[in-house]
C-alpha cells in the first residue's frame, strides 16, 4: 500500500513506459499513462480517439480539456485508491496546476524525472517496437529485440511501431517537450519536490536509481 501518486516526468524516449510498468507492477498500483489511453480510444473509433489522433499524428498536444477530464475520470477509479503511477500527465503548466489542485488535501506525490540526451531518444524511438495486445511489452529492434521478429516474448502479442515514432514528428514531439513540458519540471524543482533520476542507463540501474528516487519521497520498501 503507498497511498501515493508517482509522477514520472521525461521526454519522449526516455524510458517512461517501461519504468512505469516495472514501478507499478512493484508497488501494486496502476500504470495510468495517456498517451496509451488515448491510443486505446484511436484503436476503439471512439469520438475522443478521432480528436486525439490529430493531434498525437503531428506531435502536438492533446487539448487539456481532452486530456484532463479523461485523467481525473480514471484515477477516480477503485483501483487507484491506494495510489498510482502517472506517465505522460502533466505535460503542460496548466495541467500541473489541475494536478496539484487535484491531489492537494488527499494525497502525497513524488516526482521524478528520468534525464536522456537528445541524440540517445532519437536512437532508442528509432527502434521502438510494441505490443499491440499489451501497450505494457515494450521492445527495442537492437537493443531488446523479441526473440522471434514482430511478435512479443511475453503474450504473443503483434508488434508494431507507433504511428508517431516517425522522425518528422519524433522532431516537433521533442520541440514540444522543451517549449512546454520542460516548464512542468521547473514547476516541480521550484517547490523542492523534483528527484532527477540519470535515464542514460541500462533499464534495471535506471530503475534501481527511480526508486531509491522515490523511497527517498516515502514509498514504502516493498510496496
Ligand atoms: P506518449 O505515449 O506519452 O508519448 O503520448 C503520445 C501522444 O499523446 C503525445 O505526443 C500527445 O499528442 C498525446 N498526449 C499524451 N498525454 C498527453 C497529455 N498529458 N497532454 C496532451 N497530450 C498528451
Amino acid at each position: 500500500m503507498i497511498d501515493q501518486v508517482v509522477i514520472l516526468l521525461g521526454p519522449p524516449g526516455s524510458g517512461k513506459g517501461t519504468q512505469a510498468t516495472r514501478l507499478s507492477a512493484e508497488l501494486g498500483v496502476p500504470h495510468v499513462a495517456t498517451g496509451d489511453m488515448f491510443r486505446t480510444q484511436m484503436e476503439e473509433g471512439t469520438d475522443l480517439g478521432q480528436r486525439a489522433g490529430r493531434y498525437m499524428d503531428s506531435g502536438r498536444l492533446v487539448p487539456d480539456e481532452l486530456v484532463t477530464e479523461m485523467l481525473f475520470v480514471r484515477v477516480d477509479g477503485e483501483d487507484c485508491v491506494e495510489g498510482y503511477v502517472l506517465d505522460g500527465f502533466p505535460r503542460n503548466l496548466s495541467q500541473a496546476e489541475s494536478l496539484d489542485q487535484g491531489l492537494e488535501g488527499r494525497w502525497s506525490s513524488s516526482v521524478a524525472s528520468l534525464e536522456v540526451p537528445d541524440e540517445v531518444l532519437v536512437e532508442r524511438i528509432a527502434g521502438r517496437l510494441l505490443c499491440r495486445e499489451d501497450s505494457n511489452h515494450i521492445y527495442h529492434a537492437s537493443f531488446s529485440p523479441p526473440k522471434v521478429e514482430g511478435v512479443c516474448d511475453e503474450c504473443g502479442g503483434e508488434l508494431y511501431r507507433r504511428e508517431d515514432d516517425n522522425p518528422e514528428v519524433v522532431a516537433e514531439r521533442l520541440y514540444v517537450y522543451r517549449e512546454q513540458t520542460a516548464a512542468v519540471i521547473t514547476h516541480y524543482a521550484q517547490d523542492g519536490r523534483l528527484e532527477p533520476v540519470d535515464g542514460n542507463q541500462g533499464p534495471d540501474e535506471v530503475y534501481r536509481a527511480l526508486r531509491s528516487a522515490v523511497e527517498g519521497s516515502d514509498v514504502e520498501e516493498g510496496g
